[in-house]
């Protein structure tokens, strides 16, 4: 099974895919956790490309040609071994990230992000989960985890409203494959919610 956790900075992604790996493995269950920009060593070195330094050293185009070849060796070298071993994967981000971050925030790129998706990609979850919340909540979140030297959570409250707005829309896009998550509920009721749309998944 191929899961992935998508949302706005701020909204909890992280820890719920550490908590839910934690919960599959007491299962019994080999699950691999892995992110996106990252997840293999190539990948792990073009996330620092992309998102360390100085902001204005990529243009919008060549960032989502970075993002897309560090998703291609992650694909190749962490995610297809684990899947075909019969593993959980569990991945923060991946291709929906791109949807928005590289073909929205940074411009209408949206038909370049499909077009290389299509030609490099051509894989997508088998489920999705959206961990949802307003935007004032997660900005304040993120901002409390002072990860400074990734210039990306600077966004400002509107750019995550239109972030938030867009992850919602690609949830209706791919409905067979999303399902949104309450992010403004306890951590132990996101848990929750988490684990048994996991378990729906899996069974
Ligand atoms: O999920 P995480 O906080 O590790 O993501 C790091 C940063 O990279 C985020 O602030 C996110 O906005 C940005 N990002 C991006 N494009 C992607 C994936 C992540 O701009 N495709």
């Amino acid at each position: 099974l191929f899961l992935t956790f998508e949302g706005i900075d701020g909204s909890g992604k992280s820890t719920q895919c550490r908590l839910l790996a934690e919960a599959l493995r007491e299962q019994g269950r080999e699950v691999i956790l892995t992110r996106e920009p990252g997840g293999s060593t190539g990948a792990e070195e073009i996330r620092r490309l992309v998102l360390e330094g100085d902001p204005d050293r990529w243009s919008a185009e060549t960032e989502l040609l970075l993002f897309t070849a560090a998703r291609r060796d992650h694909l190749e070298r962490t995610i297809e071994p684990a899947l075909a071993a019969g593993k959980v994967v569990i991945c923060d981000r991946f291709a929906d990230s791109t949807r928005m971050y590289q073909g929205l925030s940074r411009g209408d790129l949206r038909a370049s992000v499909d077009k290389l998706h299509k030609l490099m990609i051509a894989r997508e979850p088998d489920l999705t989960l959206l961990i949802d919340m307003d935007p004032e909540i997660g900005l304040s979140r993120a901002k409390g985890r002072q990860t400074a030297e990734e210039r990306f959570e600077d966004f400002g409250l509107e750019l995550q409203q239109k972030m938030r707005a867009g992850f919602l829309d690609l949830a209706q896009e791919f409905a067979s494959r999303f399902r949104v998550i309450d992010g403004t509920q306890s951590l132990e009721a996101v848990a929750a919610d988490v684990l048994s749309q996991a378990q729906a998944a899996l069974t």
